[in-house]
């Protein structure tokens, strides 16, 4: 169920919503929007009766929902959500652009990618300190050390930082550190970390599982944000596929798909979407500008000694090339949208 408030509705109007929902027993969330506050109802087990609220004082409609999600739809909030992150927004205006190493592998290693990452104005760094690895062999990340160096970069640096989270007993511990809360693609469906993340008051950067549809990957924010936490990002980052010439297969036709059902921002990784260094920069172009909201890509001043992911990490000098026509396209496609409005 969807009930959207007329546009001239009172707060008070809101709270009586609110309040009947409540003593009903499901749960409401208030979306306010730039014309009118949708409210959407979770937690009922069968459809309900939209009679309960059509008549209410400031109540335009109540309209049951066909699809699977309700509070990513569009249908429940109109206009694009602008995540905040500190001072720095994700989705909006401006491209954000998520940098950093695969992994947290010491002090030096990060501060170095760190003053690279920050030189270029980019305002969000990346860096595992809990890495989710396909071999229990391989390099972990450092835990709770790795996180205390990711808040050192925010220190010196003023970035914002994006860390993953592996599972629900590190939350406590990572949301201490970190800005955005990343959920990686072997976590997409892990529905008890994903609940545990809605009932954090972080941002969450949800990664599209391995093979996961647009509808699984739409249900999994749905899971975060039925507990309360409407901060989403999604994140394309390739699927697996017969194609062997890159890691995964970058999907850029979500971006378009995603924004015509939800308002939550979608940014791309071309770093995990293609592996390959040599890659990274084209579909990061794509990306702008088939109109995402930003891009992540990993970034490793000695690759050769990268304890994860060193052939996908951009170098320095790449690096900073790519910020730069990220930059340039993100322009022209605005350029590109303000012709067609006028
Ligand atoms: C990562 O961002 O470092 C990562 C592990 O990505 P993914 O979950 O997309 O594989
Ligand atoms: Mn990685």
């Amino acid at each position: 169920m969807l009930i959207v408030m007329h546009s001239d509705a009172t707060t008070e109007q809101v709270e009586d919503v609110l309040k009947l929902i409540r003593d009903l027993g499901f749960k409401p969330h208030a979306m306010p929007g730039a014309t009118r506050t949708a409210i959407g109802v979770t937690g009922n087990p069968g459809p309900i009766d939209p009679g309960n609220f059509e008549f209410m004082p400031g109540v335009a409609e109540a309209i049951r929902v066909s699809k699977p999600y309700k509070l990513v739809s569009r249908d429940l909030k109109h206009e694009d959500s602008v995540i905040k992150v500190g001072e720095f927004n994700i989705g909006g205006s401006q491209p954000a652009i998520i940098a950093g190493p695969c992994a947290v592998e010491s002090f030096e290693q990060t501060m170095e990618i760190a003053e690279v990452v920050a030189a270029n104005g980019v305002n969000f760094f990346r860096g595992g300190a809990f890495k989710p690895r396909t071999s229990p062999y391989s390099f972990q990340g450092l835990g709770e050390e790795g996180l205390k160096i990711l808040a050192e970069v925010r220190n010196r640096f003023g970035m914002r930082i994006v860390t993953e989270v592996v599972d629900p007993e590190n939350v406590d511990l990572v949301e201490q550190y970190a800005d955005v809360l990343q959920i990686g693609a072997r976590n997409m469906q892990n529905f008890s970390l994903l609940r545990r993340i809605g009932q954090t008051r972080k941002p969450v950067m949800l990664k599209r599982g391995m093979s996961a549809t647009l509808d699984e990957l739409l249900l999994a924010a749905e899971y975060i944000m039925s507990e309360g936490n409407y901060e989403v990002i999604l994140c394309e980052r390739g699927v697996r596929t017969f194609a062997d010439h890159t890691r995964n297969t970058l999907d850029l036709s979500i971006v378009p798909a995603v924004q015509g059902l939800s308002h939550l921002p979608i940014i791309v990784d071309p770093s995990h979407g293609t592996g390959r260094r040599d890659k990274v920069t084209p579909l990061a172009r794509a990306a702008i500008a088939v109109g995402a909201d930003g891009i992540m890509v990993e970034v490793h001043c000695h690759p050769e000694r990268a304890l994860s992911d060193g052939p996908q990490a951009l170098l320095p000098d790449m690096f900073t090339k790519l910020v730069e026509e990220v930059r340039s396209i993100h322009q022209v496609i605005e350029q590109v949208e303000a012709n067609k409005l006028n």
